[in-house]
């Protein structure tokens, strides 16, 4: 019963709900907006193409973040007691249950790929339609995740690969290039180190012969008047000269490369410089007809250069433009002063040089045209030298050329003396101009010497005796020829027979070669410089290798002069003559002062501490009447000529003289201050003869004891 009367029902008629409702979509939301059929004008494309209800498949990009589908069962009996079940295939496993309170599924942010949405529904009595109603839907994946992005991402990467590996393999071939143009580089270094070296030891090889063939050529220019006979030794000497400026420039060429090479600058005026070399080049000019001219900006310019190494390198040059210019050419030299550098042009218009060899002319032994039929002759290391001899300037060495017009080559060297070091200069020469010449030293020499013989009053009681120490025959034979006018000569043919002759013959002078068989110049020299017998004589070397390190070597064994391979004859003469004056002074000397002041005198200390034993010696036995030459000799452990021989040839007095002179100066201290009787005095000093004695001392001091006497004890 109820407020509106009485409900009756019969159980019978209860009948159950058997129909299962099919499940449909009603409505598609993207971002919780309903999407419209057709082109959707908000989200500017089209979804779907018909009713979602109808609608199998849709397709959504990547970026469709938020998605919801409604849906609704077809029983209308109690709707409200419908139950609906969902499930998101590929994105969930479970169905998902709900009432018709909440007819919707909502999905965000769904990966890539593909899913099915299935919805089924129940009646209002939970009887469930199991028939789902499906619908496909596709995320698109982003641009970058597509097949195309990742097959463009393996190209990329695959591309990487290559490009990376190619450029290893560039790198290795560019390494391996550079390691073989070092090895190369280096292999040509050690080539070239090999063939100076093998030029330099050859060179000094050269240098004997050649003083060989050029000293008696000069010898025949000189004395002969035939005129043949002087132009075929004129030749003969101008070839030898040549052969020597070569071996010059290869030994020039190895000290550079050992870095012995140093500079001395000395204040030029360049442009006088090169005008004088002008000069000497004008005779060469005119004979090939070739027009050669000379310029300058300024007057003067001066500067910081060494002469002998700024004319070498002129020199080759010039000697190149000349030798490469055909006759009628044209070589022009400037001399310019910009910007403080001064700056020396050379053109010529002769071959020129192709543009790929350019770059190579200033390596050592270069040529352009290095055949054998080639029209030049030349050996390929002017330039190089040159270049050495620029670089030690501090300047720069330039080539311009076009085969077949001509070549000019640029030196450019800093004015002034700010980029040399203090040692590199000399402010000694005063002349500022003076082009050193190859045999300068010779030709000063020359002169010197020859006013020095004009002058000298030097007269030889006696002919001084030398010997020549020297294992090449030619070479004694030569030194014999150039000196036995005016000296003995003795000869040995190596360092052993060298000094066993001096110690028999004591000369007055030895010549020896540095390098002999047996024994060589040093030993000798230290030999003889360290015994007493023939520490006096003075030595002089022939060298062909004189680096500064051999010299000191020799000067410390006592070698008191060198001469350097090959040499000329005025030299020889000079330097020999100039050691047997320095001997005859010191001799004068003891002549005169007697043997005090040893110290002041410029004696070896071997010589020295033998004169000093000497005098001890005489000393120790002063008033023994009978001490004479042989036990002189005997005490001093020398035979008597051997004794003789020093004692003349060191201080110019025989032993017996030697005696006398130190008795007397004995005599002449006990006589000062002292009224002894005079011949007791003379008996003191071993003297047994008071006559003799009175003469003797007369004639050393000028006064006869006497008066000597008087004259002391007066004051
Ligand atoms: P060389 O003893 O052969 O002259 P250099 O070192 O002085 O040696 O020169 C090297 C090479 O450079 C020469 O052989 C020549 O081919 C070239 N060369 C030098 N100077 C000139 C020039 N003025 N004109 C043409 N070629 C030149």
């Amino acid at each position: 019963g109820g407020m509106n009367g009485l409900t009756i029902f019969h159980p019978d008629s209860i009948r159950e709900n058997h129909h299962t409702p099919n499940t449909v979509l009603t409505d598609f939301q993207l971002n919780n907006i309903s999407v419209c059929v057709g082109l959707d004008t908000t989200l500017n494309r089209t979804i779907l193409n018909n009713i979602i209800d109808e609608t199998e498949e849709i397709e959504l990009y990547y970026s469709d973040k938020v998605i919801s589908f409604e849906f609704s069962a077809l029983d209308f009996h109690m709707p409200k007691k419908n139950k609906y079940a969902y499930m998101l295939e590929g994105f969930e496993n479970n169905w998902k249950y709900t009432d018709a309170g909440r007819r919707f599924a909502t999905y965000t942010n769904l990966d890539p790929g593909e899913y099915i949405f299935h919805v089924k529904g129940s009646n209002n009595d939970g009887l469930w339609n199991e028939v789902a109603t499906s619908l496909k839907i596709i995320i698109l994946p982003p641009w970058y995740q597509t097949t195309w992005a990742y097959l463009f991402y393996l190209l990329l990467l695959i591309s990487a690969f290559y490009f990376t590996w190619r450029l290893q393999l560039k790198r290795i071939r560019i390494k391996n290039e550079f390691e073989m143009s070092k090895f190369e580089a280096q292999k040509l270094h050690e080539v070239d180190e090999m063939k100076t070296r093998f030029f330099t030891n050859i060179s000094h090889e050269f240098r004997t012969p050649l003083t060989l063939i050029q000293g008696p050529a000069k010898q025949i220019i000189e004395n002969t008047n035939e005129s043949q006979t002087k132009d075929r030794a004129n030749f003969i000497y101008r070839n030898s000269l040549k052969l020597i400026t070569l071996v010059n420039q290869l030994l020039d060429l190895s000290k550079l490369e050992a870095g012995e090479t140093t500079i001395s600058a000395t204040k030029t005026d360049v442009v006088a410089f090169i005008k004088e070399m002008v000069l000497s080049f004008t005779p060469l000019a005119e004979r090939k007809k070739i027009k050669f001219e000379f310029n300058h900006n300024k007057d003067q310019i001066l500067t910081y250069l060494d002469r002998d190494k700024f004319y070498k390198i002129i020199n080759n040059i010039l000697s190149n433009a000349f030798k490469f210019t055909a006759e009628l050419g044209k070589i022009n030299i400037s001399v310019d002063e910009n910007n403080s550098i001064v700056e020396i042009k050379i053109a010529d218009n002769g071959i020129g040089i192709p543009p790929e060899k350019i770059d190579k002319i200033f390596d050592r032994f270069y040529q352009v045209d290095g055949s054998h039929t080639r029209d030049q002759e030349g050996t390929g290391i002017g330039l190089a030298l040159t270049k050495e001899l620029v670089d030690l300037h501090k300047g720069k060495i330039k080539v311009q050329s076009k085969e077949g017009e001509g070549s000019i080559f640029t030196i450019s060297i800093p004015l002034g003396k700010d980029h040399l070091k203090p040692e590199q200069i000399s402010e000694i020469d005063k002349d500022e101009y003076r082009i050193p010449s190859f045999q300068e030293d010779f030709q000063n020499l020359d002169t010197a010497l020859q006013n020095k013989f004009d002058t000298d009053s030097f007269v030889q009681e006696q002919k001084p005796t030398l010997l020549v120490v020297e294992d090449n025959p030619d070479v004694r034979i030569f030194i014999k020829g150039i000196l036995e006018n005016d000296y003995k000569i003795y000869e040995a043919g190596n360092g052993e027979e060298g000094s066993k002759v001096s110690f028999t013959e004591i000369p007055d002078l030895i010549i020896s070669d540095l390098m002999m068989p047996k024994m060589d110049g040093i030993e000798m020299c230290s030999k003889l410089k360290s015994d007493e017998r023939t520490s006096h004589i003075p030595i002089i070397m022939l060298t062909a290798k004189a680096t500064d390190r051999e010299k000191i070597e020799g000067y410390e064994t006592g070698a008191d002069d060198y001469i350097i391979k090959p040499f000329n004859e005025q030299v020889l003469r000079a330097r020999v003559k100039n050691l047997i004056e320095q001997r005859k002074k010191l001799k004068e000397r003891f002549a005169k002062d007697g043997l005090f002041n040893l110290e002041d005198k410029n004696l070896t200390s071997v010589d020295r501490t033998f004169l000093k034993k000497i005098i001890q010696i005489v000393y120790d036995h002063i008033s023994d009447t009978s001490f004479g030459v042989d036990n002189f000799a005997s005490e001093i452990a020398l035979s008597r000529i051997t004794l003789h021989k020093k004692l003349v040839s060191l201080i110019g007095e025989p032993p017996s003289e030697l005696i006398k002179r130190i008795r007397l100066s004995k005599a002449a201290k006990l006589l000062q201050g002292n009224q002894e009787n005079i011949s007791e005095i003379a008996l003191d000093v071993g003297f047994s003869n008071p006559a003799y004695f009175s003469e003797c001392f007369r004639k050393q001091f000028g006064v006869t004891p006497s008066q000597y006497q008087q004259k002391f004890n007066i004051y």
